[in-house]
């Protein structure tokens, strides 16, 4: 089986756009769906027929172009189970353990809660991809406004549970600004200070800084790192469970 494509395409102020297309198949997903016109424009650029969007959570930047794609394109809109009344146009709604056969690749869902009440994760193993919306971000993550800390905390270390070399791609590029923050609590991190030059530089140079990969974010994200105990002592928080660290973190970010 020959692996999909993947393009991804900033779009709004900084969201990115997703498609995944699978020519064995005969499938081509979008990952959320932004923006309409952006998404229709990287599928005239490439020659793909939109067949399906699969939908992370209900915020409208990342579902705000559903109604006019469905319209023009007749896809099936595939979303979480836990957003299904919130999410316009929903045909399959969907939650762990699903595991979708679309085309020739199977997607398994995720239900990584915590940003909004039913978020999930696509996750196509074979091809070593995972989409996890506002969950994770490079350096980062989303904030938590609809669950509890302790409900996001279970999302991120399912995420980064995945397969080392597993590609992440996030909702948004906020790379730089959690480099900086992560800094702030992470001085030392030697690759932490590397990945916020590199992040500036490719920023510099207009580019993404996505997808990020599972095994760098287990070395450069603060918020999977909070079972360190030198970052523990640090927040004074040296035997706090690991979700109320993560809650301290978070806070601090929203802050930052
Ligand atoms: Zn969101
Ligand atoms: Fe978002």
């Amino acid at each position: 089986m020959t692996q999909p494509q993947i393009h991804q395409f900033p779009c709004l102020k900084d969201n990115y756009g997703v498609l995944v297309h699978d020519a064995d198949g005969g499938v081509t997903l979008s990952i959320d769906a932004p923006d309409a016109a952006a998404v229709t424009r990287a599928l005239d650029e490439r020659g793909w027929r939109l067949t399906h969007i699969l939908v992370t959570h209900h915020h409208a930047d990342h579902t705000a172009g559903i109604a006019a794609l469905k319209a023009e394109t007749h896809c099936t809109v595939i979303g979480p189970r836990g957003e299904a009344q919130r999410i316009p146009c929903l045909d399959v709604a969907v939650g762990e353990p699903d595991v979708l056969p679309l085309g020739s690749v199977s997607v398994r869902v995720l239900d990584t809660p915590g940003h909004t009440i039913g978020h999930v994760t696509y996750w196509i193993e074979k091809a070593g991809v995972a989409f996890v919306g506002d969950t994770l971000f490079a350096m980062g993550c989303g904030r938590v406004l609809e669950g509890t800390a302790e409900m996001m905390w279970g999302s991120l270390v399912k995420i980064a549970a995945l397969p080392g070399e597993t590609l992440v791609y996030c909702g948004h590029e906020y790379t730089v600004s959690n480099a900086k923050f992560g800094i702030s609590i992470e001085p030392e991190n030697a690759l932490l200070q590397q990945r916020l030059k590199d992040a500036e530089a490719t920023r510099a140079a207009g580019a993404a800084t996505l997808p990020t990969r599972i095994d760098l974010e287990r070395e450069t994200n603060v918020f999977l790192r909070v079972d360190r105990q030198d970052l523990r002592e640090r927040l004074g928080l040296s035997s706090a469970p690991d979700w109320k660290v993560f809650a301290d973190l978070r806070e601090r970010k929203n802050r930052f």
